[in-house]
């Protein structure tokens, strides 16, 4: 472990994008809390072979769209390392695939809580620890949006295009809020990544089905986005301020 080895917090850590990207940053030197939902197993896999490795993560339950775990999640961080230096608002969900004349308001409002206001509430709590404003040393944010934001996800789910596409107005607005204060943001929009998310929404090799229509001829993988992911987090990525880098194979 290098001295003072910075930390960092994924939310959605314990499986796909999020487990790639806490297995990277550990392996880059970062002390990794590694949030879940309810796959408790999933995230004590990701914390264990960090530990066999020689890092050090812990794993920490929170639903990032309710207040109260993410006020959680924050205090159990602080407390773990004694600061924080990056957070990766990563969590995010789809749903089954519908038209929006098809949309319940339900379905509308838990995605909307979760990939939005989760990530507002994370990235308001980091701030609180990370800004030179609130006695902080500064830090780094990743939001991770989607190639969706710009496609629109017609036919599939509009409503989950629309959250990313609030997460990369958010980025560029609150990049700019905070770049006095030792804070970068920046966000990644994936293009098609194999992960268990595509059965979420009906078709778990929705990723492979599409692959005709990728400049790239494949879907990407969770560690190419990491890959990513863990240089806009470093010192590699001084100079990037409100950045919405394309992961997306050309798509
Ligand atoms: P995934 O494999 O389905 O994993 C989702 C992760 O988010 C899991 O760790 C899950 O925890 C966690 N999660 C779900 N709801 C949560 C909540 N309310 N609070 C906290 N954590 C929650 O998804 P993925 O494909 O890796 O996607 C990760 C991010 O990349 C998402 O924001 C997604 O929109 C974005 N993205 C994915 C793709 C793609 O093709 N895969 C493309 C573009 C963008 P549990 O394990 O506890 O369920």
């Amino acid at each position: 472990m290098p001295k003072a080895a910075k930390s960092l917090l994924v939310t959605g850590g314990s499986r796909g994008i999020g487990a790639a990207v806490c297995r990277q940053a550990a392996a880059a030197g970062y002390r990794v809390a590694v949030n879940f939902a309810s796959n408790e197993d999933a995230a004590l896999k990701v914390v264990s072979e960090i530990e066999a490795d020689g890092g050090e993560a812990f794993a920490i339950k929170g639903d990032v769209g309710t207040e109260a775990d993410v006020m959680a999640m924050f205090e159990a961080v602080d407390k773990r390392f004694g600061k924080l230096d990056a957070l990766v608002n990563n969590a995010g969900v789809v749903d089954v695939v519908a038209r929006v004349d098809e949309m319940s308001a339900a379905r509308i409002e838990r995605l909307l809580r979760i990939n939005v206001l989760g990530s507002f509430l994370c990235a308001r709590e980091a701030i609180k620890l990370m800004s030179t404003r609130h006695g902080g040393k500064g830090g780094a944010i990743v939001n991770i949006s989607s190639a969706a934001a710009r496609l629109g996800g017609v036919g599939l789910y509009v409503d989950y295009a629309a959250s990313k596409g609030a997460i990369d107005t958010m980025t560029f607005g609150l990049a700019r809020e905070v770049a006095r204060e030792g804070i970068r943001v920046n966000a990644i929009r994936p293009g098609m990544i194999e992960t268990e998310i595509h059965a979420d929404s009906g078709d778990p090799d929705r990723a492979w089905k599409v692959a005709d229509t990728i400049p790239a001829g494949r879907p990407g993988t969770a560690e190419e986005i990491a890959n990513a992911v863990v240089w806009l987090l470093s010192d590699q990525a001084s100079y990037v301020e409100g950045a919405i880098l394309d992961v997306s194979g050309g798509r």
